[in-house]
């Protein structure tokens, strides 16, 4: 049996852990993977999903009663004294809010992942504290993945409890391995008598960890030797934290989610049974990747309503408060904002109902779109919580409870801007899922094209690779040229929009095999030209889920939500203009170049005169990353 190496992780280790957790089969059709490759398939997602009156009515009595739950919550109260009240917990509880997607058999709701988001929304609108509770156990937390991946037995003997409010958590991060897993340490080895692991280590940042009863810990398993190397094996354990050896050993605090239930866990000799391994042993990232495609789907709807709630306090002050002889939403600089938040809120909210529609349907590859919503939506998220304290102006930044000592209304904008931030970060940060969308998007050309270009390859490769270009990219290059003029005719005013993101389509599935036959090998260092490249990718998604949306609201009532799609487009269509003008980043190697002068400290005279922040190694972070080549960002994939 391998041992398991516990040394920092190198750049190559890190890109292989990450390869073998990489789904990189594509099954079922996929719009966005589609996108990237120059190709619009519209008939994925239109007609965007209607309605479903059997589900919704299903789930009527569970958001009737959520919704009065939350009405009543004190969550001024919450944020203050930074903790759940018990009764809460119990109260959600008992409704059967930690058991909305279960089976029924099981003693869930048995509700739909639109159902699921849709009452996610509605407790992030008025407390994030209580989202992060409910979201970390049913979304990363254990019956998300227990209903991907689990056994009977382990449907059986987890799922009751889960339903009836067993708090469950996720614990995958520790110091070394943030968005990086390939550094983790905590560890689990097999007994002597081969019937327990015996789990060793500490998570960090355990969402519900404080509080849980049950938790999906990913350990290190003995490498397994895979061509005469050690192969790094990470597996998933559900572990009951009532176990001799589980402690938690620091309740952690942030700028916002002031009641998260949030900590470190420490784990000494706890033994593991066998059968609680989740999937397999050496498959807990790919299982943590996997339960993601869905998992992610949560934050872009909390985004989403988080944006809604936003939007109503911003058109209630616009027309409420009276500056210069106008009511504030007159002045055009607060206009455009309002305008703008209802056009990226309809889009916002376009894009989760979309991505969760699909994720219920079946049939779908959604790991793209639950990336780009995640990424998408919490980036826009935050510029309109931005927007709306600044329409608040000093009322926007002061607390609650201050403004209601002083007699004006409670409106909790500084609390927002505080438990929003976050969302950017976790589950994925920004830079992550950028990097995680950029492997997807050129993947198809590295598999045809890439040996013809990598010093790596062999001859026998590089001819392969030739002769794969030659049957794929004449006839696939060709037709990204050539589109037809005129058609989607159906969508009225917003026909425009939709000729634009088809040949825009077209555009950027040439503009990416024009940067890997420009930059070749040196293109997987070029994160900001991929990263342009995938948030060119996001808006067209996010205008096509708009312009769907708006299409099939038109039919149903909503009518008027073409002039938003249509606003939308406009300027988005502005973004991606200004993507393309800077594909190549003119000024990307003169930031680089500067940024590395920044790091080894040439500029340290800037930081003259003020007062020194503590050390990082005071922090326990103490290892100096290793030096970085100045011409040559770190690799991408
Ligand atoms: C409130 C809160 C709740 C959390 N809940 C949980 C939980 O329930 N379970 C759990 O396991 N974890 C949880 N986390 C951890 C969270 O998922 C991590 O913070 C996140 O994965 C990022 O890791 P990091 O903070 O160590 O950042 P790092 O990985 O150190 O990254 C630092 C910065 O560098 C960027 N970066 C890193 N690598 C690259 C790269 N290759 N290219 C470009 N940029 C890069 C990142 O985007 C980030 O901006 C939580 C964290 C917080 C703060």
């Amino acid at each position: 049996m391998g041992k398991i190496t516990q040394e920092l992780a190198t750049e190559q280790e890190a890109r292989d852990v990450a390869e073998a957790a990489r789904e990189s089969d594509w099954t079922e059709p996929s719009f966005l993977r589609e996108l990237f490759l120059g190709r619009l398939r519209l008939d994925l997602i239109h007609p965007f999903p209607a309605e479903n009156e059997v589900e919704k009515e299903n789930a009527r009595p569970f958001m009737e009663k959520l919704r009065d739950v939350m009405e009543r919550v004190d969550s001024d109260a919450i944020d203050r004294e930074g903790e759940i009240p018990e009764s809460v917990v119990q109260e959600l509880r008992d409704i059967g809010a930690f058991g909305i997607k279960i089976p029924r058999e099981y003693g869930g709701l048995g509700l739909s992942q639109v159902s699921y988001i849709r009452a996610i929304g509605m407790v992030t609108s008025k407390d994030g504290s209580l989202t992060a509770l409910l979201s970390a156990h049913q979304s990363i937390g254990l019956p998300q993945p227990l209903k991907l991946f689990g056994t009977d037995a382990q449907k059986k003997k987890y799922f009751p409890r889960l339903a009836k409010g067993a708090i469950s958590a996720f614990a995958l991060t520790e110091t070394d391995a943030g968005s990086d897993p390939a550094n983790m340490r905590t560890s689990a080895t097999l007994s002597e008598d081969g019937s327990h692991f015996i789990l060793n280590g500490t998570k960090l940042w355990c969402t519900n960890g404080t509080r849980a009863e049950l938790m999906l810990v990913m350990a290190r398993t003995p490498d397994a030797i895979v061509n005469g190397k050690p192969k790094k094996q990470i597996t998933a354990f559900i572990v009951e934290t009532s176990w001799p050896g589980v402690e938690v050993v620091h309740r952690s605090r942030f700028m916002g989610l002031n009641a998260i239930e949030n900590g470190v866990i420490h784990f000494d000799n706890v033994r593991v049974p066998r059968e609680n391994i989740l999937w397999g042993e050496g498959k807990g990232l790919k299982l943590a990747l996997v339960t993601l495609n869905t998992g992610r789907l949560t934050l872009p709807a909390s985004a989403a309503y988080g944006a809604k709630a936003m939007l109503q306090v911003a058109r209630e002050w616009g027309n409420d408060r009276v500056q210069w002889g106008q009511p504030i939403g007159k002045h055009e600089a607060i206009a455009q904002k309002i305008a703008l938040m209802a056009a990226n809120t309809f889009a916002m909210e376009s894009i989760a109902e979309l991505t969760s529609a699909m994720a219920d349907r079946g049939g779908y590859d959604i790991r793209l779109e639950a990336a780009i919503a995640k990424l998408w939506n919490t980036e826009a998220g935050w510029r309109i919580v931005d927007d709306t304290l600044q329409i608040r102006g000093g009322r926007g930044y002061e607390k609650a409870d201050s403004l209601r000592a002083r007699g004006e209304a409670p409106i909790p904008v500084e609390r927002a801007m505080r438990d929003f931030r976050i969302n950017l970060i976790f589950e994925g940060s920004s830079e992550i899922m950028r990097l995680f969308i950029a492997r997807e998007a050129v993947d198809h050309h590295f598999k045809t094209a890439f040996d013809i270009v990598n010093p790596k390859a062999s001859r026998k490769q590089k001819w392969d690779a030739f002769l794969r270009s030659a049957k794929f990219y004449p006839t696939w290059y060709t037709t990204r040229w050539l589109g037809s003029i005129g058609g989607y005719g159906e969508f009225g005013t917003l026909a425009p929009q939709l000729r634009y993101i088809a040949r825009t389509t077209r555009k950027l599935g040439r503009a990416i095999f024009h940067a890997m036959v420009r930059l070749g090998p040196k293109l997987e260092r070029r994160q900001m030209v991929l990263f342009r490249a995938v948030d060119i990718g996001a808006e067209l998604f996010a205008m096509s889920a708009a312009c769907t949306r708006a299409q099939m609201l038109r039919k149903t009532g909503d009518a008027n939500a073409v002039d938003l799609a249509d606003l939308f487009c406009r300027e988005s269509r502005r973004r991606i203009d200004a993507h393309f003008e800077n594909l190549f980043g003119k000024n990307d190697l003169a930031i680089y170049r500067v940024s590395q002068q920044v790091l080894r400290g040439e500029f340290e005279w800037l930081e003259r005169g003020i007062i020194n922040a503590p050390e990082m190694a005071a922090s326990g972070l103490d290892t100096a990353p290793e030096p970085m080549r100045e011409k040559e960002p770190a690799i991408v994939r």
